[in-house]
């Protein structure tokens, strides 16, 4: 049985879905069984691991986590590639019944069967944040995993302090984890060839710095500090905390110097104003 999935297999089942890849889908698949191998080993998936997989696609990381893996979710939002997935799987994997597939919306997803360990995905670009978050707060025993991105994304993910790449994800992803970029990947892998550079990102999680409420602060937080992001953090926390006095007041409290901006603080900075903040009972 030929276990990988490359540009002659794939091409082959786009022409029997008659599948016209989508743009606004993120549509861009894997045509090379290398780079899937090398994602699924960067991921570190062992055979405990219940592997979660966003956009199968035509399934050439698919396979390659089955391999590996001790089960396999996968969430396709394209119900032709979610019907195909499985036939797919029958014919190119010896562990094809260890595969579900749900054909869904990921970012409409409150829970899978089971407890997936590790997350291992080539991301749809366009909702690469926004899945990443959703499924390290929905599903805390994901332990891991490698998603492959956008290169700024990428860049976006794993940046400290300081630097331009530093925003929202950066902190919001810090909350739940380690984000480090773990390789490059050229654009000739994917059919169609995208119009951006890719990498990976590998993720680790942490204990996070504290409770869900804390949480929801810290992130409305650095929402404010990020949208005006130039600006002083006095000044960008005003309308979120009810004036520039009050912003003022909450940082010293916090022990935060309110000349400084959002891009110089991390996470534990973010938490220690969301901290003043319900001390100072400002919002209750
Ligand atoms: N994993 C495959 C590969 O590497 O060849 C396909 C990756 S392709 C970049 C992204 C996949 O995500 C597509 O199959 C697309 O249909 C699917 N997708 C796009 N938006 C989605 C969403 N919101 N929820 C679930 N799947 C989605």
């Amino acid at each position: 049985m030929n276990e990988s999935l490359g540009a002659i297999e794939i091409r082959a089942l786009a022409e029997k879905l008659q599948l016209k890849p989508a743009k606004s889908l993120g549509q861009n698949f894997v045509i090379d069984g290398n780079i899937c191998r090398k994602i699924v080993k960067l991921a570190e998936v062992s055979t405990q691991d219940h592997a979660l997989e966003i956009g199968p696609g035509l399934g050439s990381l698919t396979v390659a986590l089955l391999s590996q893996a001790k089960m396999v979710t996968a969430i396709e939002i394209d119900s032709r590639l979610a019907t195909q997935l499985p036939l797919t799987m029958a014919l190119h994997s010896e562990k094809a019944n260890n595969l579900t597939v749900i054909n869904a919306d990921a970012l409409d997803i409150e829970t899978v069967p089971g407890s997936p360990t590790v997350l291992v995905a080539n991301l749809p670009y366009n909702v690469s944040v926004p899945v990443l978050l959703r499924y390290l707060e929905k599903f805390p025993t994901l332990n891991s995993g490698v998603v492959m991105v956008q290169a700024e994304v990428a860049d976006r993910l794993a940046a400290k302090p300081g630097t331009k790449d530093y925003g929202i994800p950066s902190v919001k992803a810090a909350w739940w984890s380690q984000m480090v970029n773990v390789g490059t990947v050229g654009r000739s892998v994917f059919w169609p060839a995208p119009n951006v550079d890719s990498k990976l990102v590998r993720f680790t999680r942490r204990a996070t710095p504290g409770d869900e409420q804390l949480r929801l602060t810290v992130f409305s937080a650095v929402d404010a500090a990020f949208a005006q992001r130039r600006k002083m953090l006095r000044s960008a926390l005003g309308s979120w905390l009810g004036s520039s006095a009050i912003a003022e007041a909450v940082l010293m409290k916090a022990g935060i110097d309110p000349t400084l901006r959002g891009e110089a603080l991390e996470v534990e900075g973010f938490c220690a104003i969301a901290r003043a903040k319900h001390e100072m009972g400002i919002g209750f």
